[in-house]
């Protein structure tokens, strides 16, 4: 119930009694944007009053992969006034904290508006001019052994440019994005069954579908304008199951929540798979028509009946022949999944797994149904789709292709180098060996968001990194060169949801111009142009839509996409042709690979997990992640009111955890695995099980990821965040 706390001019509005803040609102907005009266406003609002607005700008959302619609209106000061949901296709209208609170950061006072260059240990301004001659003379005097990594927050064109810059400009195919430490594994997963890497489905089929298994993704949190679509399609009567270690917001109305031990993903994705076969639930016809490998998969689950991984899962096995019942014997099941899957040593093997379940339910191809990854960073899907990983070129061509290497050949004017290039792990790996000597890092701050186990001595090891970025991050501190870049405010492109759809951002303001004389920050395709042009590659791009021409070239799955064409809503790749209307779902008749294949996993648990006589002294499993106010590093969210909503990393514990620990709510604490340690705050909470703790990773002091283990997904290299032996102590107050 609504009240008031606090008198007078500290009067603050409260739900139950509690400061606002405090409570389950999750500060979307919604309620200030449709106030008819505007009774309901917001401190954006208040604070915009006086400053004339200059324009009104629809662009997309720069925090994560669900891609909402923005309406940015701009003062005449050149700063936001305030953000509104646009009623795109992706959120009509609606939006999370983030999207329509989180703008402070594009004029927040530490942006970096100068280049710096290190001299004698200490970064040092200097002019574009000379930043750009210093890094392009750099790494021409090291050919073959520099990398980039490209950045889920820039555009679609320039994460194109960075690859092209490596591949044609530089000879080398080191270069790679963060979906290597997110989504790689369902990329990898997905090709393997599915034939293609990418969502299966339209997020607007969450509305269709009759049943929803939510697995891996605290999706409320992660991606609440998904997570809210979930969420209200459960409440008009879809069946909803969640596979999830905590008792998140969607498990904790699911009709059946499968709350798993940490890393145990693999023996229960097969037994759910076996109650399906089990309980006669696999579309026969389907299957038949559409798959190889049946019969030995079926025989493969004998060995997984719920009884049997009961106590691997801890899963109840009445549990799992429950959801096997709703999922396979609902009409249109759809699943969506998120880092909760790929983020272990077998994530890319259990996103197999997935696929395995909706071809047994015949769950591909149609509407309201499918396979959704949702992605976490806003642009991860096209930082993959334009080609910044080391074995794939541009729209995941293969570049040992003759025919490949022709038609690239005739755009770029150069092929593409043949021999396989660096993933982010071997990058880091071939620093310390002394055998790559320049890394360029586009808008990651890979120090934060990497554990420490992997990054710590390969920075320090190489003799040029560049970081092009908008604060000093983490690993700008680190570099030896910062450019400063620009943000998703301030540049025109395109960004592809997790849904492959491709959607304009629009510039609403100039990069932020320095202060005295300061040279400003520049459009990151711009500086991008003149690298290229000064390593002996020059370009003639005047604007990204001429950028988004040339990836149309190369890309036959872009080959219709223009900006005239994108409009409001976007298209979803494929778009083959110009007057095709875009792909809203995948493998309607076929698969790339003919039949979709089953994948027989066995169980190979992760050398992280407790057992018996393994990590004594260390008798809590940590895993990590999100909460709804910060987005990934949180170098703009802390930059922003979401740090006064979410000012710390907490811990989440168990209260029967905490009480053998003699912890209360708000104890500092610290924690401690066999890589390292961090700093949190105490949550006593029951969201979490008995011997597990979570923990986010958004705050640099925290430092969550120096308890990350060195264990790698075993086909896509992404680093185990899910599962960590920890122990917790309390710190003296
Ligand atoms: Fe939408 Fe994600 Fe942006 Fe929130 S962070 S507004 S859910 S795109």
């Amino acid at each position: 119930m609504f009240s008031f706390t606090g008198r007078g001019a500290e009067t603050r509005l409260s739900w139950g009694g509690v400061p606002f803040a405090e409570t389950d609102c999750v500060a979307c907005g919604a309620c200030v944007q449709i106030c008819p009266s505007g009774a309901i406003t917001d401190r954006d609002r208040e604070r915009a009053a006086p400053i004339p607005e200059a324009r009104e700008v629809q662009t997309t959302c720069g925090y994560c992969g669900v891609g909402c619609q923005l309406t940015v209106r701009v003062g005449a000061d050149d700063r936001v006034r305030w953000i509104d949901g646009a009623p795109g296709a992706v959120n009509r209208a609606h939006v999370c904290v983030k999207g329509r609170y989180a703008h402070a950061f594009s004029r927040h006072p530490e942006r970096l508006t100068t280049p710096l260059i290190r001299r004698g240990g200490v970064l040092e301004p200097a002019s574009w001019e000379e930043a750009i001659r210093y890094v392009a003379e750099g790494f021409l005097r090291m050919p073959g052994q520099v990398a980039a990594l490209s950045s889920s927050r820039c555009t679609n064109e320039e994460n194109y440019l960075l690859q092209k810059w490596m591949r044609a400009g530089l000879s080398t195919n080191n270069v790679d994005c963060c979906a290597r430490v997110c989504h790689a594994p369902t990329a990898a997963g997905m090709r393997r069954v599915f034939g293609t890497g990418a969502a299966t489905n339209p997020l607007e089929d969450i509305e269709r579908a009759d049943c929803l298994l939510v697995v891996g993704s605290n999706s409320t949190d992660a991606h609440l304008v998904t997570g809210a679509r979930i969420r209200q399609q459960a409440l008009r009567g879809a069946s909803l199951i969640v596979i999830d270690p905590r008792r998140t917001d969607l498990a904790a109305i699911a009709d059946v929540h499968l709350q798993l031990r940490p890393g145990t993903n693999v023996p229960l994705l097969n037994s759910l798979a076996h109650a399906v076969v089990r309980l006669g639930l696999v579309s026969s016809a389907f299957v038949a028509a559409r798959t190889e490998g049946y019969a030995d998969y079926a025989s493969f689950l004998n060995d997984f009946s719920p009884e049997t991984t009961e106590p691997i899962t801890g899963v109840p096995a009445r549990l799992v022949w429950s959801a096997a019942q709703l999922y396979a014997g609902a009409a249109r099941p759809m699943q969506t999944h998120g880092l909760g899957v790929t983020e272990h040593m077998q994530g890319s093997e259990a996103v197999m797994l997935l696929c395995n379940l909706a071809l047994l339910a015949g769950a591909v191809g149609r509407e309201g149904a499918g396979v959704n990854p949702l992605r976490g960073q806003n642009n991860v899907q096209g930082a993959a789709d334009m080609g910044c990983q080391p074995d794939l070129l541009t729209g995941y061509a293969d570049p040992r292709d003759p025919a490949v290497r022709a038609r690239f050949k005739a755009v770029w004017g150069r092929p593409p180098p043949m021999k396989q290039g660096m993933t982010i792990p071997e990058m880091y790996a071939a620093a310390r060996a002394g055998s790559l000597r320049g890394l360029f890092i586009l808008g990651e701050d890979v120090v934060q968001t990497d554990p420490a186990s992997h990054v710590d001595g390969a920075l320090e090891a190489l003799e040029l990194v560049v970081v092009q970025e908008l604060f000093l991050t983490e690993t700008a501190k680190r570099a030896h060169v910062v450019l400063p870049g620009a943000g998703f405010l301030e540049k025109d492109g395109t960004f592809t949801n997790g849904e492959r759809r491709v959607q304009r951002v629009r510039k609403a303001m100039e990069p932020l111009a320095g202060a005295e004389g300061a040279p400003g920050a520049r459009e990151d395709w711009r500086v991008l142009c003149a690298l290229m042009e000064a390593t002996g590659l020059p370009q003639h791009f005047q604007h990204p839509s001429e950028i988004m021409e040339e990836i149309a070239r190369v890309n036959p799955a872009f080959a219709g996409v223009s900006y005239d064409r994108l409009g409001q809503d976007g298209l979803q790749w494929p778009v083959p042709a110009a007057d095709h209307p875009g792909t809203p779902r995948l493998h309607t008749g076929s698969f790339p690979i003919g039949r979709a294949q089953f994948a027989e996993i066995p169980f190979m648990p992760s050398p992280s997990l407790a057992g018996p006589g393994r990590h004594p002294g260390y008798p809590l499993t940590l895993i990590t992640g999100r909460v709804l106010e910060h987005y990934n590093c949180g170098s703009m969210t802390r930059r922003s009111e979401s740090a006064l909503l979410a000012p710390v990393d907490a811990l989440e514990i168990h209260p029967a955890d905490a009480a053998q620990l003699g912890l209360t709510g708000g104890s500092p604490v610290t924690v401690g695995s066999p890589w390292g340690a961090a700093h949190a705050t105490a949550e006593i909470t029951d969201r979490v099980a008995p011997g597990t703790v979570f923990l986010t990773f958004h705050w640099p002091k925290t430092g969550t990821n120096n308890l990350i283990s060195p264990v790698l997904d075993r086909l896509a290299g992404c680093p185990e965040y899910k599962v960590t032996p920890v122990r917790v102590q309390p710190e003296p107050v």
